[in-house]
C-alpha cells in the first residue's frame, strides 16, 4: 500500500478510460462534447492494464473505471478482465451513467466487475432530459434493474445536489425503501470551468451543505410519514471505498449517503489517484497538477512508470484548500 507525505494510505485509483460521453450533464460537459483528439493521446486498453498491474505491485487493491461514460469505450470488458485478474487487485468497479449497462452489464459481471455506481440526479423524466441535454431517464431505470438483476453488490444511486435545480431529493430516498439500492447524495463540486460560461457553470450558492439536505429530507419524510434517517454505523454500511456517511430510513432495503467533498470535507482521510484517459495521474481533484504516466509507459521503463507514481503520491496535497475551477472538465477527469 502507498502512504502519501501526510501518512495517508492509497491504495484505490479511479481510472478514466475515455473523456467522451454519449450525455451531456449540463455540469459537467459542454453541448459539443470533448475537443477531437489523435487516438494515440488516449491510453490504449493495453496501457492502462499494464499500468494497473505496476500499481498493483506498488500497493493498489481497488481499482474503479470511470470516465466520460466508460461504457463507451470499445471492449471495455476485456480491460475489467485483465485488471481483476492482475495479482493483488481485490476488487473491481464502475461509475456509470447505465445507458448501456443492459448491453454489457452480463458480460462485466462475468469479466470481474464487482459494483456499480449508477448516476442520476432527477427522477423526472423531463428534468432528466434537461440535466443531461438529451438523455431518456427511461434507459436509466433499465440499467439499474439490469444491475441489480446480475448481481452486481451494492448497486449505488449517485445524485449530484444542484439547489436551482430543485430536485425531489425524497423521491430518491424513496428508492432504498423497498430494492437494496444505496442512494448517495453529492455535494455540486467546482470542478471544470466552474464560471458558468458553458453548461450550468459552478456558483457556490448552487452547493447545498449536507446538513442542510439532511434537514430538507427529514422535514419532507417526517411529513409523509416515513419516519427519520437512521444514522447507521460502520457494520451496517454498504460496501464503499469512500467518505459518505450513510443513514437509512427504518425498514428499508438499501441506505441513504452523503458525500461532502466541500462542506465537511474528507480530505484527512483521501485515500486515491486518479488517472485521466490521457494517461496523467491526478493527486487531487481540485488541483490541476498531473503527473505524465503516458509518456512513462511507452518510454518502455517500468522503473520510470513507478518513479512517476511515487512522485504522484508524493505531492498529493494535505487537503484541497477550497480550491475553485480545474482546466480539465469532470468528464475528463472522471468525477
Ligand atoms: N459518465 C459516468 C457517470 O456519469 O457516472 C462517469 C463519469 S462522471 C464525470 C462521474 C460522476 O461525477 C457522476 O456521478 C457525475 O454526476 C459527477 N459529477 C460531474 N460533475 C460534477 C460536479 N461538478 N460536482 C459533483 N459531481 C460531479
Ligand atoms: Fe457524461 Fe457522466 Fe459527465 Fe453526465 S456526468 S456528461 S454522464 S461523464
Amino acid at each position: 500500500m502507498g502512504i502519501d507525505q501526510h501518512g495517508r494510505a492509497i491504495d484505490y485509483l479511479r481510472i478514466s478510460v475515455t473523456d467522451r460521453c454519449n450525455l451531456r450533464c449540463l455540469y459537467c460537459m459542454p453541448e459539443e462534447g470533448v475537443a477531437w483528439k489523435p487516438h494515440d493521446a488516449m491510453l490504449t486498453l493495453e496501457e492502462i492494464a499494464h499500468f494497473v498491474a505496476i500499481a498493483a505491485d506498488e500497493g493498489f487493491s481497488r481499482i474503479r473505471l470511470t470516465g466520460g461514460e466508460p461504457l463507451v469505450r470499445l471492449n471495455l470488458v476485456d480491460l475489467v478482465r485483465d485488471i481483476s485478474q492482475t495479482p493483488g487487485i481485490e476488487r473491481v468497479a464502475m461509475t456509470t451513467n447505465g445507458i448501456l449497462l443492459p448491453k454489457h452489464a452480463e458480460a462485466l459481471r462475468e469479466a470481474g466487475l464487482s459494483r456499480v455506481n449508477i448516476s442520476l440526479d432527477t427522477l423526472d423524466p423531463a428534468q432528466f432530459a434537461h440535466i443531461t441535454r438529451w438523455g431518456a431517464i427511461a434507459d436509466v431505470f433499465t440499467g439499474i434493474d439490469t444491475a441489480l438483476n446480475v448481481g452486481f453488490d451494492p448497486v449505488k444511486i449517485n445524485a449530484v445536489v444542484v439547489r436551482s435545480l430543485n430536485q425531489d431529493f425524497l423521491a430518491f430516498v424513496k428508492l432504498s425503501l423497498t430494492r437494496p439500492l444505496h442512494v448517495r447524495f453529492i455535494e455540486y463540486m467546482p470542478v471544470g470551468d466552474s464560471q458558468g460560461t458553458d453548461g450550468l457553470g459552478w456558483n457556490a450558492t448552487d452547493t447545498i451543505p449536507n446538513e442542510e439536505l439532511i434537514d430538507t429530507i427529514n422535514e419532507r419524510a417526517k411529513a409523509a410519514g416515513l419516519g427519520k434517517l437512521i444514522p447507521l454505523n460502520n457494520a451496517a454500511k454498504p460496501e464503499g471505498w469512500g467518505p459518505a456517511q450513510y443513514y437509512q430510513l427504518e425498514g428499508a432495503q438499501g441506505t441513504v449517503g452523503f458525500i461532502s467533498a466541500l462542506s465537511r470535507h474528507f480530505c484527512g482521510e483521501c485515500n486515491r489517484l486518479r488517472m485521466t484517459a490521457e494517461g496523467q495521474l491526478r493527486p487531487c481533484l481540485f488541483s490541476d497538477l498531473e503527473f505524465d504516466v503516458k509518456g512513462a509507459l511507452r518510454s518502455g521503463d517500468d522503473d520510470e512508470v513507478r518513479r512517476v507514481l511515487h512522485e504522484a503520491l508524493s505531492t498529493k496535497p494535505d487537503e484541497h484548500h477550497n480550491q475553485v475551477g480545474t482546466t480539465r472538465l469532470m468528464s475528463q477527469i472522471g468525477g
